[in-house]
This record gives C-alpha cells, structure tokens and sequence, in this order.
C-alpha cells in the first residue's frame, strides 16, 4: 500500500539526485512527498522498497564489516565492485569499505524514484551506503547503468581515472536475467532449465506457502548457448580487458567472480542445467584472466564459490527456495548460518588478506566460501530431509519464516528499527 501526502518543503536538498520529469522536479522543490511504504510482492520480487529500511540494513552490514577489520597490509585501498547494489556485490563493497578501510566504486543498474513509484531496493542500497561511506571518511564512486554495455564500461573508466585510478581488487558479481552484447547488438536471455532431461522435483511457492511438484523442460542448444552469452565469463574478461588496457589493475589486483554449486538435489536445475553451464564457463574464463593479467604485472583471477543465501537473483531459481529454507534451519542449529556480508567478511579476513600470502584453493583453483554448507553432516541431513518435506510440516522442518524475513528485508521491511507506519519521501529519504 501506498499513500501520499503532499507538505511544503521547509528546506531543499539531500544526498539523492532525482532524475525524473521536470514537472515533478519543480513540485518536489516546492513540496515534500511524503507516504507510507509497504511491500507489495509479485511472485518472487517486492516492487517496492523502503529507504529507511534498507539504510538500516546498511548500517547492521556496516557494523558487521567493522567487527571484521582487515590488518594485512595487502589489504586493498581502491576497489571495484561490478553488481555493487544487492547480494553478494553489496556486501563485498561493505567488506571493502568497512573491513579494509578502501574507497570504492560501485556499478549497477537500478530504477530511480520515479512519480508516486519507490526507487528499486538497489538503488537506495547504494545511496545508503554512499552516505556511510562518505560520513567514514571514505570515497565511494556509483556508475548506475548497463554493465555489459560500452558506455556504462566506458564511464567507469572516465570516473576512475578522475578518482584516484588503478584498483587493487574487482569484484564482479552481476547477476542478470539478460544481455545486450555490445559486440554484435543482440540481446541474450538466460533461463533456468535443465540440459538434456525433464526436470521433476519438489519446489516451494513462496507465495501460497505451499510444497509442491515442478516439472521442467530441457533447454534446447540455443537457450545453453544463450545463458552462457549472460553468465559465463565472457563479460568479466571483457572488463578485464578494458581495465588493463587501461591501467586500471594495479600492481598484484585481485580479479573475483562468484558462482555457486550446491547440493546433489539441486544439480538437475542448477549445476548441470543452463545456469551451471555458464557458471563453468566463468570458472574456466579465471585461467585465461589470470593469464592476461600476470603478464600486464597484475595478481590472480579468482572465482569464489559462496554459499546459498536469499537474494533477488536466487530467490527466482526453482527449488533453491525450498533448499534454502532448510538449509538455513540446519546451518543454524550447527552455528554455521552465514548470510552474504558474514560470507564476504570471511572471505575478506579468511581466503583474501588472512595470514597466509597463498589463498587457498580446490582443485580447479576455486575459493570455497560454501564448505561450511557443503560439509557432509549438513548435506546428509538435507538428503534425509528432502523426502519428508510437505506443506503440514513445512514450518517444522524448514526455516521457511526466516526465509521470508531474508527475502523482505532485501527490500528493505520488516527492520526492527524502522517504523513502517511513518511517512517517507521516497525521493529525497535519507
Ligand atoms: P543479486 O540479484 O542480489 O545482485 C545482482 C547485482 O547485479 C545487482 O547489484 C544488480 O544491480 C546488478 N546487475 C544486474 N544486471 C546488471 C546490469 N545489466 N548492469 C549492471 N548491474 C547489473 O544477485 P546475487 O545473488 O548477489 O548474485 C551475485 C553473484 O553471486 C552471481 O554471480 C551469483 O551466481 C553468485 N552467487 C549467488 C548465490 C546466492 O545464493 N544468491 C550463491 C553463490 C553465488
């Protein structure tokens, strides 16, 4: 629900810039819009967020990092993180800015406010954590545009190169039902289908709270190829091109991408689906990356395998869900439970800039950030599980309340802090 209430502005100005029509510019000058803000849930996105929900989500994130500090002198000073906005991306950037002490620059593609419509979760995420930041002492950069594009690669490089240059560690960690190829125009789209059989298997509708049965075609030659085009590698290694051409790797830059691999009951629509498929390509693009950047002076290409976590992006993927929920109830009464910034503190203090100058690696030269989710007592409880899970039992057996807390909070509700019945201007919140 969404109400609007209309008062004269007593003083103008904030840290957000509005893009939007010059009538509303000239009313948002003159008045304050003010209304109260509550999800609205469309299958599994929230489309609309709350502002001071998601800078308090900001500051639980910033507070985290900060419990985490980064002593290493390898630690990085000058970081780029592309996807920078939610998820994994967002809690990388905090673990960088909070943990390390670094300036940052954060890429992403997130809707403005715009009429009597809240910006997206993103969008007010980076203006959160713009503002953190900032009152750190911190630079932080923002580029809101189409990552795969040229335009958008070419803004980063122009801000780069005005804010202090090369950068000691890139984080990409886009997650994208689509892309346009700068290359050859065309617009791919990725899906989540399995390869080569019918893909049956319990699923979760989140909605209706209800255990049910998917049943899910194979993709055809073009639908692997096309996930491939989206989430495979060949994006990261064209940034990386882009920023060595340009001198924006320094000397031993760190290059990370993220990918997941998860639990046998899961394979059939991730791991050895389309999604899988291009995950493998972006993990076997790391060795050419590292290749190219080892001779331009610069460090190593990583991808870090991560743990399930509720996201926007995985709270699409059939099943995971309902994997999630249980997996979260496990991981919880082991101690284990970790969310993305607690993922990416680890990764930070743990693999990156821990004692050791080695980050250690599997046997395809991945990080494995998922082993405390991949540990054999955890994944034999899930296989013991998965049969007897239904709707009657679903509360008892699964953590599906913490799910849809995860899942609300991304969107900024549901905050202990936050009064939800107060009025916010979504243009101008913070
Ligand atoms: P997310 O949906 O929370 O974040 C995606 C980010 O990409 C956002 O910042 C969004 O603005 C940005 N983005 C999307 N399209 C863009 C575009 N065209 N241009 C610029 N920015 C764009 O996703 P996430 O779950 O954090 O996923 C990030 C990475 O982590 C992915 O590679 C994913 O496979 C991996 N991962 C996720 C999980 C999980 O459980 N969520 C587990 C392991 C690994």
């Amino acid at each position: 629900m969404i109400r609007w209430n209309l008062k004269e502005r007593t003083s103008v100005g904030g840290a957000m810039a509005l893009r939007t029509l010059p009538w509303v510019t000239n009313l948002r000058q003159k008045y304050v819009f003010s209304m109260i803000i509550k999800p609205r849930i469309k299958g599994f996105v929230c489309i609309t967020a709350h502002p001071t929900g998601c800078l308090a989500n900001l500051k639980d994130q910033a507070e985290i990092a900060s419990r985490s500090k980064i002593e290493s002198e390898r630690k990085p000073k000058r970081v780029l993180v592309i996807g920078a906005s939610t998820g994994y991306g967002l809690a990388s950037r905090v673990s960088a800015a909070f943990s390390a002490g670094a300036d940052t620059m954060g890429v992403y593609f997130e809707r403005p406010p715009k009429g009597e419509k809240t910006a997206s979760a993103g969008f007010y995420n980076s203006a959160a954590f713009c503002k953190l930041a900032t009152e750190a002492g911190l630079s932080a950069v923002d580029v809101n545009g189409d990552a795969f594009s040229t335009e958008c690669k070419e803004e980063v490089v122009k801000k780069a190169k005005e804010t202090g240059g090369p950068f000691d560690l890139v984080v990409y960690s886009l997650a994208s039902p689509r892309r346009t190829d700068p290359v050859d125009g065309q617009t791919y789209r990725a899906c989540l289908k399995p390869i080569g059989v019918i893909y049956k298997n319990k699923t979760l509708d989140t909605d209706r709270k209800e255990v049910k049965e998917v049943t899910i075609d194979p993709a055809n030659e073009q639908e692997v190829a096309d996930t491939q085009k989206v989430m495979g590698g060949e994006d990261w290694e064209a940034w990386t091109d882009l920023l060595l051409a340009e001198g924006l790797m320094a000397p031993g830059c760190l290059n990370l991408a993220y990918s997941y691999i998860g639990p046998e009951v899961t394979w059939p629509i991730y791991r050895n689906g389309t999604i899988g498929r291009a995950k493998e390509h972006l993990e076997n693009s790391a060795a050419a990356i590292t290749e190219k950047m080892k001779l331009a002076g610069c460090g190593n290409a990583y991808v870090s395998v991560n743990k399930a976590v509720v996201t926007q992006a995985s709270s699409a993927i059939p099943v995971v869900p309902l994997y999630v929920s249980m997996l979260f109830k496990i991981m919880s009464e082991l101690g284990t439970h970790e969310g993305c910034i607690e993922q990416t503190c680890r990764l930070f203090s743990d693999r990156l800039y821990g004692d050791s100058d080695e980050v250690a690696v599997d046997e395809k030269n991945r990080i494995r950030l998922d082993d405390w989710e991949m540990e054999p007592e955890v994944q034999r409880r899930i296989v013991e599980l998965w049969p007897q899970v239904c709707t009657e039992n679903l509360l008892d057996l699964t953590s599906f309340a913490k799910y849809q807390e995860d899942f609300l909070s991304l969107f900024g509700f549901g905050h202990s802090s936050v009064d939800y019945d107060a009025e916010v201007d979504p243009g101008n919140p913070f």
